[in-house]
């Protein structure tokens, strides 16, 4: 009997809950020993206990292999103090598991170049890989908060404030992993920063040199946040690694997302160094959609291909998922945010069946 993997799934808020069902149903599928439990995140936890990351999720996210995270978040909790709003749930997770290295994916699949607002010729056939750190930056720096100014162009006036820090350690293993993925890959690392202006930026690109040094058959490249927001849409094939930090890795890799058609087909991962790791769709929990059945599963069903890949070392069975939703795409099965005349437009639980059915 192979190993039984214990997986914590957190569905969260909005369509969460749905596409979240699908994931399940495909892991479900497959011959594998897993172990599922289920507990709630943001506004759901926020509303049953008054926290959008209660102690018991918490617990349960520690003691499992891996998480399976849906997405949380909606605008009826904008207006509640920061520290109880739904999106402070992932950062704590992140946080807690020590989640540092956040992998995006950004895979344009053939049957879907036309979906992508750029040209077929720029994203056929393409395959980056964004890495961004994920529990350092001007996210978590402190001191942060509001106060009235001192100085600046409006002494008197209210101001808010954050703090961009990196510390020489952090940068250090955000860099190697981005290099040990380029092996696997195509061999290419772009660093990208702002060092022409910030002194976080300038100790990035050191360490980034120096770590290159163990690297000799990786090439390494910087750029500049503002060229790299240029050229990745300008001409995106010519990335294959990018690792950047928490802010700019935020606002990339949705650019990278976009590229690709739908933000809905676009899984992710974060892991820890124990490879312990929380897999959930780059997208949010898409209010306007939620309930009626129409949201995308294919990015969650793809990061429990990468959970099945990365956390619980069952590479065939990530591998069976991935050609299963290539299978669905290729017999023209689409939902709303990916159709184009001449497929079929499908809704969420269909997808799911879909999936499902091929891989039986
Ligand atoms: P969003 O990603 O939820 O939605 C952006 C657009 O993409 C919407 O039009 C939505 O309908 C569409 N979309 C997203 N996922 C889709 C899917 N699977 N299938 C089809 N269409 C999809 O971003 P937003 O609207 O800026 O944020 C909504 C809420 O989600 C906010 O409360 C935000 O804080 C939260 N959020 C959560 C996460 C997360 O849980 N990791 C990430 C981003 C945003």
């Amino acid at each position: 009997m192979s190993k039984t993997h214990k997986i914590a799934v957190l569905p969260g808020d909005g369509i969460g809950t749905e596409i979240v069902a699908e994931a399940v149903k495909v892991l479900q599928t497959l011959d594998l020993s897993l172990e599922l439990e289920q507990a709630l995140v943001g506004g759901a936890a926020f509303d049953a206990h008054g926290h959008p990351l209660p102690e018991s999720t918490l617990k349960l996210a520690q003691q499992a292999d891996a998480v399976l995270f849906g997405a949380v978040g909606d605008w009826k909790y904008d207006q509640l103090e920061r520290q109880f709003r739904p999106e402070q749930a992932i950062l704590g997770l992140r946080k807690n598991l020590g989640l540092f290295a956040n992998f995006r994916p950004a895979i344009c699949y053939e049957q879907l170049t036309h979906a992508s607002s750029l040209k077929p010729e720029l994203v056929a056939g393409l395959d980056i890989l964004i890495i961004r750190e994920l529990t350092g930056d001007i996210y978590f720096g402190q001191p942060r908060g509001r106060r009235t100014a001192t100085d600046g162009h409006f002494p008197g006036a209210p101001e808010g404030f954050d703090t961009m820090r990196y510390s020489r350690p952090e940068i250090e293993r955000i860099a190697r992993v981005a290099f040990e993925a380029a092996r696997k890959r195509n061999k290419r690392v772009t660093s990208v920063d702002k060092a022409n202006v910030l002194e976080t930026s300038q100790l990035w690109r050191d360490v980034v040199i120096e770590i290159a040094k163990d690297y000799p058959d990786v090439a390494l490249d910087h750029m500049y946040v503002d060229n790299a927001a240029m050229q990745l849409v300008k001409e995106p094939k010519k990335f294959d690694v990018v690792v950047t930090g928490n802010l700019f890795g935020d606002i990339l890799s949705d650019e990278a997302a976009m590229l690709t058609g739908s933000i809905g087909m676009l899984p992710s991962a974060s892991l820890n160094s124990q490879r312990q790791g929380l897999y959930e769709p780059s997208h949010g929990s898409a209010p306007d959609i939620a309930g009626k059945g129409v949201a995308n599963p294919l990015a969650t069903i793809l990061s429990a291909a990468m959970m099945l890949r990365y956390s619980l070392g069952e590479e065939a069975a990530a591998d069976r998922i991935e050609r299963a939703v290539q299978q669905v795409l290729s017999q023209g099965l689409r939902t709303g945010d990916i159709y184009s005349e001449g497929t079929t437009r499908v809704g969420t639980v269909q997808m799911g069946d879909a999936v499902v059915q091929a891989l039986r």
